[in-house]
């Protein structure tokens, strides 16, 4: 857990560095006509109201105003232009923190674009105009110099040495640990090039060689082109100090310049403001760069593992990948297309000539993707094909094609899955269906059936006269119905064994049946005994087949060999309000009185 930051004693402290910083500053001017260094006050209000939530800039701003009126008591100044000393020292910081906290937002220095960088330059530039106009009024001095050099100190302040102080702040408060996004302060590169830049500028400015001023620039450059914005800040930074020791004991701050120090000062700082305009913009590019390069990286490094997964999905899952481009021939397998196919991986990305592998000499590929060759959709199909050491297989590819955008087929990408055991299993799936309805066709027919003579058993006999009698009954149609049974059948039993039975119960049966029309049902209701059920039949005619019924038995069973046999017969005619178990009962009671009649005769219901 943080403290919470005392903001009030803090201000003080400050006040108190501003106070120093700026005496410090003033004492180089007045004892040594030195060249200032007036921006670092500046920068330390800039940097410490950066820092601080805008609700408790109030206190710092406070302690600043009295740190410039305790300073200018120090000097001497007279009243008013402290007054105007202190307003401009205070609106400054606070008019470049306002308009930078607006440009940057929660950006860090570091990821700033070029556009943020200019409007930051100018909003230093800004204040430093702002401070300008406040106190040139109450100004002891005339001339325009006064009034350069604090737009120009301002500048440097905001724009040099503030940034160098929030990084600074940051640093201190993560305890040095650099945090996402930003840079590490203190790379050993980044001070050897501040310090290489100070001796150079040093060299520059003493020996009044203007020709070596480049060199500056140049490692200003290289700085910047490995450490960023930062390094802008910091050379340009460097250059100051060079430049102040170069003016100490009243010298021009350039040895190169024929100008009153004040002057030489002013072109000095100018000179600064125009390395740091240099700069920043190629700072900011490279940094643009470097975030591109470096969401590339990301990028690339996401790809990777989506191919890792792809790859694993395509072995798991035994899905081949292929891509072909139908204008060169050439193709592209992934791994698992080269074990679907029984090759081996190693061969490369392209298999080249596919012919020994497809049965058909590419009959069915080609012609498929011919087919589909201006298809915009997914399509597919399927494909045999002989794998060297294993029998045929079968592939189903689903494809898709890529045009070129003159609408030319440019490439068709093909997902392949070795569909063969699936057609197997269908195969015996099906095969398997169809005996299934085979045996259940079978089941239905036996439990319909009399085993013996074909014909419908019982169950189904009076299933069937039920349907009749409800169909005579709603369309008001006749319906005629026939019982018989054979005459002594336990005589031939007794006599020629149950086997030569069977076989008249077969004879007959088949008599029976060859009588009957193909809307008439012929059952066994049990034993030797039949029913015969005429729909749409009428008296008359119920009669007349009855009676070639059984003159059909007598004539036909003598015929082949068995014993003949005779029936007798009882018909009857539905009446309406009968149902199965009534109708039965009379024709029973018919078949009866013909049995009692003495039998090979055909009797009706009474
Ligand atoms: P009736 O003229 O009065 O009808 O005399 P019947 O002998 O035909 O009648 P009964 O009911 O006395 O005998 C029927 C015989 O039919 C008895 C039985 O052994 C025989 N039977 C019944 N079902 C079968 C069969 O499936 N096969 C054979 N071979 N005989 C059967
Ligand atoms: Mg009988
Ligand atoms: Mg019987």
């Amino acid at each position: 857990m943080k403290r919470p930051i005392n903001h009030k004693a803090l201000a003080v402290l400050v006040a108190l560095a501003w106070f120093a910083l700026a005496a410090g500053s003033s004492w180089l001017m007045v004892d040594g006509e030195s060249i200032p260094l007036f921006w670092v006050p500046g920068a330390l209000a800039v940097a410490v109201l950066f820092s601080t939530p805008s609700s408790e800039r109030i206190a710092y701003l406070l302690g600043i105003a009295a740190a410039s009126i305790a300073l200018s008591t120090f000097n001497g100044t007279s009243p008013p232009a402290m007054i105007g000393y202190a307003l401009a020292n205070a609106a400054e910081p606070l008019v470049v923190v306002v308009l930078a906290k607006r440009i940057m937002g929660r950006r860090p220095f570091a990821s700033l674009n070029l556009r943020d960088l200019t409007l930051l330059f100018m909003s230093a530039v800004l204040g430093g105009a702002v401070g300008s106009v406040i106190s040139s009024p109450f100004q002891d001095v005339g001339g325009w110099e006064p009034g350069a050099w604090r737009i120009l100190a301002t500048s440097l302040a905001s724009a040099v040495v503030a940034p160098l102080l929030v990084s600074l702040f940051a640093w201190v408060n993560s305890r040095g640990a650099p945090r996402r996004g930003e840079t590490r302060l203190l790379p050993t590169g980044f001070w050897i090039y501040a310090l290489a830049i100070f001796a150079l500028s040093l060299l520059v400015l003493k020996t009044s060689i203007v020709s070596l001023t480049p060199l500056v620039l140049a490692a200003l450059v290289f700085s910047v082109v490995r450490y960023g914005q930062l390094a802008a800040s910091t050379g340009v930074f460097a250059f100051g100090v060079a430049a102040t020791f170069q003016s100490h004991g009243g010298k021009s701050p350039a040895a190169f310049l024929d100008f009153p120090q004040i002057q030489s000062a002013l072109i000095v700082q100018g000179l600064m403001l125009l390395m740091l305009a240099t700069c920043l913009p190629l700072a900011a590019l490279l940094m643009r760069h470097n975030r591109l390069a470096l969401r590339l990286k990301a990028r690339n490094a996401r790809m990777r593992e989506n191919l890792l997964m792809l790859n694993m999905a395509e072995e798991i899952g035994r899905i081949g990948r292929w891509r072909y481009d139908p204008r060169s021939g050439a193709q592209d397998w992934s791994r698992q297309m080269y074990l679907i196919n029984g090759l081996n991986p190693a061969r490369g990305r392209d298999p080249g000539d596919l012919m020994s592998l497809l049965p058909d000499g590419g009959e069915e590929l080609f012609s498929n993707l011919a087919h589909h060759a201006k298809d915009h959709a997914r399509y597919s199909f399927e494909y045999r094909i002989h794998p060297p050491h294993s029998d045929e297989r079968i592939l189903k590819m689903h494809a898709t094609n890529e045009f070129t955008p003159t609408g030319e087929l440019a490439c068709t990408f093909g997902v392949v899955m070795d569909v063969t055991e699936h057609h197997q299993r269908q195969e015996a799936l099906d095969k398997e269906r169809t005996r299934a309805m085979r045996l259940a066709a079978e089941a239905q027919y036996l439990a319909h059936t009399d085993p013996l003579t074909g014909l419908a058993n019982r169950r189904r006999t009076i299933t069937q006269l039920e349907k009749c009698i409800r169909r005579a009954q709603q369309g008001d149609r006749a319906l005629g119905l026939i019982s018989f049974d054979i005459d002594h059948f336990k005589r031939i039993n007794d006599e020629n064994g149950h086997q030569v039975g069977d076989e008249v119960l077969i004879r007959v049966a088949e008599l029976a049946r060859n009588q009957a029309r193909a809307s008439d049902l012929v059952g066994r209701m049990g034993g030797e005994e039949f029913i015969w059920i005429l729909p749409d039949v009428g008296e008359g005619e119920t009669k007349s087949a009855a009676e070639r019924l059984r003159g059909a038995v007598e004539e036909g069973s003598r015929e082949g060999g068995l014993p003949p046999v005779t029936i007798s017969v009882g018909f009857v005619l539905w009446r309406p309000g009968d149902d199965v178990g009534s109708v039965l009962a009379k024709v029973d009671a018919a078949l009866y009185a013909a049995k009692a009649g003495g039998r090979n005769t055909v009797q009706d219901a009474a």
